[in-house]
C-alpha cells in the first residue's frame, strides 16, 4: 500500500512472451476503478492491442518503466505469467496466468510474491465474470474457424452462381464448450453445414440450439460430467472406442476443430491415424487442445502437419490474433476481479474463507490466512 495516497498501487506491465499482443487491462477499465486505486502503466503496455499510453494517461494512469512498477506496486498485472528478471517484490500480489507452471510457483513463492493464477478463478456463476479461460476460449473458438476456412481449399458456404453450385462445406467441432459452442455459432455464420459432438450430454442442448446437428455416437464411451461444468475423464478403453466411433463420421467432414480437455491432464487423443487414413484429403483439422498434447495425435503446437493431404493445424495463440477484443475482453475479467478484491472501500482484501479467493490462494503458504493490505 502506498504510504502517501493511501490507495492500493496497481502496475501493468507489458507482456515479454513473443508473439503476444493482449494487454491485461485497457483504459476504460482503469478509469472505472480509479476510485480504487492507483495505476502504473508500463510504457508501450497496449500498443500491440491498440490501447496507446496516451489513452492510458488520459485514464488516470501514470506511464512508468517496468523497474518502477515492479518496486512501487501493491498488486502487479500481467497476461502472461512475468520474464525470470521481472520479479514484483516481497509481498507484492501478482495477478497473470501461469498456475501449471511449478518453477514460476518456486521463483514466486521464494519472492514471497503471493500468485493469483488466473487459471485457479473458480467456475461459478459469481467467478463467472473472472473467467479469463472462457473469455478467451470464445475468442480462439470464433478464430478456429476462420483458420480452418484459410486452410480449407473449399468454401464453407453454400454459393449458386452462373458458373455452377458450390456445396457447403461440412464442419464439426468436437468438444462442444466454451470454445466448440463459439465454432459451432462461427461455422454457421459462414453458411458450413456444422455437427458438434461432446461426452457430456448436457452439451446436446446447446449444440442443438446453434442450430447444428449433435453426434450420437453408439459405444458405451464413458459420457459424463463433473463439478464445474468439466468433462469426466474417460478410460483409455472407453477413448479407444470414442475414436472408431467418430472416424466414419469424421471421414464426411471438410472441417474439424477440436477443443476436448480434462483440465489438469493431457487432453483425450480424438483422431489417430487410422481415422486420418479415412479423412478426405484437403480436409483440414484445427486442434485447440495443442498445448495440452492435442485431441489428434500428429497435432504440433503452432505448426501445420499435413498427413495424406489432410492439414493438421495446433494454434496456441488465437486470442492474441484478435488483440484488441481479446483484451477488452480479459480486461474486463480482471476488473471484476479487482472490483471483487479491493471491496467498496479500495482496501486490498484477500480472505481465504471467500470461494473466489480462496480458490486463487489455493496451494500459496497464504492459503489458511487472510491476507489484507491495509
Ligand atoms: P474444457 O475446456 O475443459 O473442455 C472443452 C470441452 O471438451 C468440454 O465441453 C468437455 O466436455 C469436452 N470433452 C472432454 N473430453 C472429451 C472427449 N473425449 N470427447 C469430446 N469432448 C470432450 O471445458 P469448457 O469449454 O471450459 O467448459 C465446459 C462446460 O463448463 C461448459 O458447459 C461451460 O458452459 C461450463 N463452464 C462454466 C463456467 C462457469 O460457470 N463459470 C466457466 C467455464 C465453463
Amino acid at each position: 500500500m502506498n504510504s502517501h495516497t493511501q490507495q492500493v498501487v496497481i502496475g501493468l506491465l507489458a507482456e515479454r512472451t513473443t508473439g503476444e499482443r493482449r494487454v491485461a487491462l485497457i483504459p476504460s477499465d482503469i478509469k472505472r476503478l480509479l476510485s480504487k486505486a492507483k495505476f502504473l502503466v508500463e510504457s508501450g503496455a497496449g500498443h500491440e492491442a491498440g490501447f496507446e499510453d496516451n489513452a492510458y494517461v488520459d485514464a488516470g494512469a501514470r506511464i512508468a518503466d517496468s523497474q518502477d512498477i515492479l518496486e512501487k506496486s501493491d498488486v502487479v498485472l500481467k497476461v502472461r505469467p512475468p520474464a525470470v528478471d521481472e520479479v514484483p517484490r516481497a509481498g507484492c500480489i501478482l495477478v497473470s496466468l501461469g498456475g501449471h507452471d511449478s518453477d514460476l510457483g518456486d521463483r514466486l513463492r521464494k519472492r514471497s510474491v503471493i500468485h493469483l493464477a488466473l487459471e485457479r478463478i473458480p467456475r461459478t456463476t459469481r467467478a463467472q465474470a473472472m473467467d479469463v479461460l472462457s473469455s478467451q476460449a470464445s475468442i480462439a473458438g470464433y478464430a478456429s474457424v476462420l483458420e480452418g476456412a484459410r486452410a480449407l481449399r473449399v468454401l464453407l458456404p453454400m454459393l449458386t452462381t452462373a458458373a455452377g453450385t458450390i456445396r457447403p462445406a461440412r464442419m464439426i467441432a468436437l468438444g462442444a464448450g466454451v470454445a466448440g459452442l463459439q465454432a459451432i455459432a462461427s461455422a454457421r455464420r459462414l453458411g458450413a453445414v456444422v455437427h458438434g459432438f461432446d461426452v457430456r450430454e448436457a452439451a446436446r442442448e446447446q449444440v442443438e440450439s446453434l442450430g447444428a446437428k449433435f453426434l450420437s455416437v453408439a459405444a458405451d464411451v464413458g459420457s459424463g460430467e463433473i463439478a464445474g461444468g468439466y468433462a469426466r475423464e474417460q478410460s483409455s478403453d472407453q477413448q479407444a472406442l470414442l475414436r472408431r466411433a467418430l472416424s466414419t463420421h469424421l471421414a464426411t467432414m471438410q472441417l474439424v476443430i477440436t477443443t476436448a480437455q480434462i483440465p489438469g491432464r493431457p487432453a483425450p487423443l480424438l483422431i489417430d491415424h487410422e481415422t486420418l487414413r479415412m479423412m478426405q484429403p484437403g480436409s483440414v483439422i484445427v486442434d485447440l487442445a495443442a498445448e495440452t498434447g492435442g485431441n489428434c495425435e500428429v497435432t504440433r503446437p503452432d505448426q501445420m502437419v499435413t498427413v495424406n493431404g489432410i492439414r493438421i493445424l495446433g494454434p496456441t495463440d488465437l486470442p492474441s490474433l484478435m488483440a484488441t477484443d481479446a483484451s477488452r475482453m480479459f480486461s474486463g475479467n480482471i476488473r471484476t476481479l479487482l472490483t471483487h478484491l479491493l471491496g467498496e472501500s479500495g482496501r486490498l482484501n484477500l480472505d481465504a474463507s471467500d470461494p473466489i479467493s480462496g480458490a486463487l490462494l489455493a496451494g500459496q503458504n497464504v492459503a489458511r490466512e487472510s491476507v489484507a493490505a491495509a
